[in-house]
């Protein structure tokens, strides 16, 4: 059976180049990068190359590259690394949860927190975090680009807004990362977060830009690893993966490959739209990744379609979390000001850099035909066929 994948903001496949960058490292050359001899000389070289590479990408100096275990950690240890209890924190409502949940537990312990809304396109207004400052704000942590609608945030002035006031600007560009260009001094942040999985290097590995000067309190106690801001043995592999993977993003934008996907989602979007009644983009006239679109279709469950996109060999996604048995709607969606019932209808398709335009309509094939069947089952579709 064919089977395509649309659900690169889950994760990516590892690119063959990266794989075959990072193989060595599991065999011949396994040493520990902290140790003086042959082995560890010749780890620790590959780390530096990378270090370098993942820099370039980012547009900062390799020694403010901090290695961690992905990008849940790098949001925990910019958000746990700065704020202490008394201090204030400014975020928005359509954070990942390794910001929202970091910042809720540093609620209970202490600090104070504002969390910005977002508009019906899914954008922070700057003027909103520039209102939100208070003497005690140590640190405003807003995300580069959402990882359910591809909606890119307004970093740079919000960048202006936190260096006017002398705040720590922390931005988790997790989703950003190898689909926009990225230069952290354009953005203006001191802490930038990006993860290994999302742009086709390994799971298990991420990055923390970490402006040089920033005073950052370490969240695991041990070695002097990663110049005392993250301890524990480096993950070689990993680490040479996400090296490779920031090079291959850097060439791709120079090929011009983020305009050849934004092409294939918008053809993506455009016949779905065209194909499929009461359905429509979320975030659609905001600036986007190139990558994902986010689409209600009125009238079914998302979960639903999913499952049945999933039994005919398509991999999508809802932003929708199953918890205590209920399906909840995405608290992106819904900050957006989405009703209930069109968050939980809405679906995520997102594109990796292994995808082709065969992949889109293999996608177009199916999806307006799946909607129709799950609709044609539907008691709310029969029920307001008059309204339609
Ligand atoms: N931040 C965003 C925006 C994400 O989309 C994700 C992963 O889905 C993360 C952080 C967490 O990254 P990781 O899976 O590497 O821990």
């Amino acid at each position: 059976m064919q089977r395509v994948y649309l659900d690169n903001n889950a994760t990516t496949p590892v690119l063959p180049q990266v794989l075959d960058a990072m193989r060595p490292y599991f065999g011949e050359h396994f040493g520990n990068a902290s140790s003086i001899h042959h082995h560890g000389q010749e780890t620790r070289a590959a780390v530096e190359r990378a270090r370098e590479n993942v820099a370039e990408l980012l547009g900062c100096r390799s020694s403010e590259i901090v290695f961690t275990s992905g990008g849940t950690e790098a949001d925990n240890l910019a958000i746990f690394g700065l704020a202490k209890p008394g201090d204030h924190i400014i975020t928005s409502t359509i954070e990942h949860h390794a910001v929202m949940n970091a910042c809720k537990h540093l609620e209970k312990s202490g600090c104070e927190v504002t969390s910005i809304p977002v508009d019906g396109r899914c954008q922070v207004d700057p003027d909103d975090v520039k209102r939100a400052l208070r003497p005690n704000t140590k640190v405003i942590t807003i995300m580069t680009a959402n990882n359910e609608t591809g909606v890119v945030q307004p970093v740079e002035e919000i960048g202006k807004i936190a260096a006017e006031a002398d705040v720590y600007f922390h931005t988790d560009a997790v989703q950003a990362a190898g689909k926009i260009p990225i230069d952290v001094n354009k953005i203006g942040c001191d802490l930038l977060t990006i993860s290994g999985h999302k742009i086709h290097a390994s799971q298990g590995i991420g990055a923390l830009y970490v402006r040089k000067g920033t005073l950052l309190e370490p969240m695991l106690y041990g070695g002097s690893h990663e110049r005392s801001r993250r301890a524990g043995t480096e993950n070689v592999p990993g680490i040479v993966a996400l090296g490779k993977a920031a090079e291959l993003a850097r060439a791709a934008f120079e090929r011009g490959d983020d305009k050849k996907m934004s092409e294939m989602r918008d053809r993506f979007e455009r016949e779905v739209l065209s194909q499929v009644e009461s359905a429509g983009v979320n975030g659609e006239g905001a600036r986007r990744v190139p990558n994902t679109t986010n689409i209600y279709f009125d009238y079914i469950e998302g979960e639903a379609l999913v499952i049945a996109l999933d039994l005919k060999g398509l991999a999508v996604s809802t932003g929708a979390a199953c918890s205590s048995g209920a399906i909840e709607p995405s608290h992106v969606l819904t900050a957006m000001g989405l009703r209930p019932d069109r968050a939980r209808a809405s679906i995520r398709f997102s594109l990796g850099k292994q995808n082709t335009p065969e992949d889109v309509d293999f996608a177009l094939n199916l999806v307006p035909e799946t909607v129709a069947h799950l609709r044609e089952l539907s008691p709310l579709w029969a029920k307001n066929a008059v309204s339609r």
